[in-house]
């Protein structure tokens, strides 16, 4: 073989493998002129399979790519090409190109710009990239991105919104409750028990609305722990005999002989209990039952709540659980907002865990959850809480510190007729810290919100000075959240109250009838109070 031979069919070799190389790379290479969107000279096969026309037909009409350009693209598509061949640098655009049959492929141009032997820019050579399923996974991430900014500004809108409106019902409820506690003319205890169910049924609202939305936008915080389902159940079935009584159903439970824990939100699963044996009670017959059983079982523990009521036709079990959606309660006289049970959903499944209902229309219903097992926590449990004992003279000094006059009011007046304590009022918190000091009360009652310093710094002053510090404090606020709850704790308050307060049953005893002083958090008795007067 001579050696222009050898030289010839080693470039043959060199040009079989190039080929090869370009056909085989999972992009479109191409050769495209310099100039105002030059004639392509050459494109892969690949072509065909990305957009669906042959290297022929791309090549045949030079005007085919700026063609099957989507029109909106094509001003930026064109702007990138400009900018590389005025200042002579790589192109890398991104556009929308058509396929041969019409759907829409995005791709990734991207060039570099080869000269010719006098130095002039002559050629593109490129590679186009089919990008779809990148710029599909950017798109979902956008739009989960603006829908979880659209939950977060709505959450903090309700939750500005629930602070406003609880401030004003804390009046009506408590004023409302008072007026209760004294003799009224017939027609008038009527018009105060409209009253206060009007402003219940307002609440109800306002906190399922608010943790609906909190859950929705992920910021209501769970602290999952092992909880004892029997004690859930206990504390349930006793919130609920009062309106059980009323409504003529006998309440049973089972399965409550083997110890049984779930990894829950102790608070947040009673809220869920609470509400599914109400519902049991509410939509239930005179003289029926109702019956919470336990069934432990090695992957999950299935609590149910059976009633005796109506039962739910097969076609509206969907729309149980949504919100707002009563399936017709509303005519019936039953009280309820039609949220509890899109928001016991909503809790169930963000502690972990499944909810469903079997039900026979006619017969009755079965709602049930499911939570993952838990060990027996009760070798690691923490001992509880204690008050400091303090000996009690025979006046007693109560110190409220609220800028709101009627939220004062409203205590004052509900100490008005017990004798032995005195009320003194500060609407500022610098005012309260110096009352304290000079006066050492017995307990001590503040707003979260004042307007000169923040309820959390109050707490702490109180737990720093000498007279004050072992002092109970009792911090309220409007707009409770578990982590605010959780601050002013640590802060130094003994006991948290959210707003509105419930008159009658809190602050109706005389702080050595309080035993120990320890109130119990109210939110969840306040909401059997308010199921047992529906
Ligand atoms: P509410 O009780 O406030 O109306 P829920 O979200 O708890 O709201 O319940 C939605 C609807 O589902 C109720 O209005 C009622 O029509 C129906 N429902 C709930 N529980 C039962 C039940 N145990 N038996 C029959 N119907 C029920």
């Amino acid at each position: 073989m001579t050696n222009d031979r050898v030289a010839s069919s080693r470039s043959l070799d060199a040009e079989r493998m190039y080929r090869t190389l370009v056909e085989q790379v999972p992009v479109v290479v191409y050769i495209a002129e310099f100039g105002q969107h030059g004639p392509w000279r050459y494109v892969s096969p690949r072509i065909e399979s990305m957009l669906g026309f042959s290297p022929e037909e791309w090549l045949a009409n030079p005007s085919l790519w700026y063609e099957q350009m989507v029109p909106e693209d094509r001003e930026r598509a064109m702007a990138d090409e400009v900018l590389s061949r005025e200042m002579g640098t790589p192109l890398r655009s991104e556009y929308r190109l058509r396929t041969h049959d019409g759907s829409v492929v995005w791709v990734r141009d991207e060039a570099v710009v080869v000269h010719d032997g006098a130095g002039r820019p002559s050629f593109f050579h490129g590679i186009l990239a089919d990008i779809t399923p990148e710029k599909e996974a950017e798109r979902i991430a956008e739009r989960a991105e603006r829908a979880n900014r659209a939950n977060r500004a709505k959450s903090d809108f309700l939750s500005r919104m629930s602070h406003e409106l609880r401030t004003p019902l804390n009046a009506n409820l408590g004023f409302g409750q008072l007026l209760q506690t004294s003799p009224l003319a017939p027609g008038d205890a009527e018009s105060v028990e409209q009253i206060l169910k009007g402003g219940r049924h307002l609440l109800d609202l306002i906190n399922e609305v608010l943790d609906i939305a909190r859950i929705e936008s992920r910021t209501l915080s769970l602290s999952i722990e092992a909880v004892s389902v029997h004690e859930v159940v206990r504390e349930t079935v006793d919130l609920v005999l009062p309106l059980a009584a009323k409504r003529g159903v006998a309440l049973h439970t089972s399965g409550s002989d083997l110890p049984s824990f779930v990894l829950a939100d102790r608070q947040r699963l009673k809220q869920a209990m609470l509400n599914l044996l109400a519902n049991a009670v509410k939509y239930n017959r005179e003289g029926g039952s109702a019956t919470v059983s336990v069934d432990p079982m090695a992957g999950s523990t299935t609590i149910r709540v059976s009633d005796t009521g109506p039962g739910i036709r097969s076609e509206d079990r969907d729309r149980l659980f949504s919100p707002f959606d009563r399936l017709g309660a509303e005519r019936t006289g039953v009280e309820g907002t039609g949220l509890g049970l899109a928001l016991t959903k909503a809790l169930v499944e963000g502690m972990g865990g499944s909810i469903g209902v079997e039900s026979e229309f006619g017969t009755g219903s079965t709602f049930w959850l499911a939570l993952p097992p838990a060990e027996d926590p009760s070798s690691m449990e923490e001992p509880a809480r204690s008050m400091p004992a303090r000996e009690l003279g025979s006046v007693h000094t109560i110190l409220c510190i609220d800028d709101n006059p009627s939220n004062l009011t409203l205590i004052e007046r509900i100490l008005a007729n017990r004798p032995g304590v005195r009320l003194l009022k500060a609407i500022r918190g610098r005012m309260g810290l110096d009352l304290a000091r000079e006066h050492h009360p017995d307990l001590i009652v503040v707003d979260v919100h004042l307007p000169d310093i923040p309820g959390d710094h109050v707490i702490r002053s109180l737990r720093n000075g000498p007279a004050t510090g072992r002092t109970p404090v009792i911090v309220t606020s409007a707009d409770s959240t578990p982590k605010q709850r959780k601050r002013l704790i640590a802060a130094g308050a003994t006991e948290y109250l959210s707003k509105p307060l419930s008159p009658p049953r809190r602050f109706g005893r005389t702080p050595q009838e309080e035993p120990g002083f320890r109130p119990r958090p109210g939110s969840l008795r306040n909401a059997a109070d308010r199921r047992g007067a529906a």
